[in-house]
């Protein structure tokens, strides 16, 4: 993992991860996932993932989310039933 001090020198455009999901997590429990799709609509196609994440907050306690990662299929996380693909989750690149 790097550290914080080198999150500015690497950009991870929205538009390279379309069809995926922002993983939001916040120190007080609260998980939410934003299509990166609906991020495009908002920022642009070239919005850096990580400017993005730095801004978000929480929608219970307004504090900033403790994790930012990216998921491909927030319905299928922690399941490994039916023998469907589960999700994949990764980190912001
Ligand atoms: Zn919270």
């Amino acid at each position: 993992m790097r550290s914080r001090g080198e999150l500015m020198g690497q950009a991870a455009p929205a538009r390279d991860h379309l069809g995926w999901w922002l993983m939001i997590r916040c120190g007080c429990g609260y998980l939410v996932d934003y299509p990166v799709r609906l991020l495009i609509d908002h920022y642009g196609p070239e919005a850096d993932l990580h400017l993005i994440s730095a801004r978000l907050r929480c929608l219970n306690c307004k504090e900033r989310p403790v994790s930012v990662e990216l998921v491909d299929r927030p319905d299928r996380r922690g399941e490994g039933h039916g023998g469907g693909t589960p999700a994949t989750i990764k980190p912001l690149p």
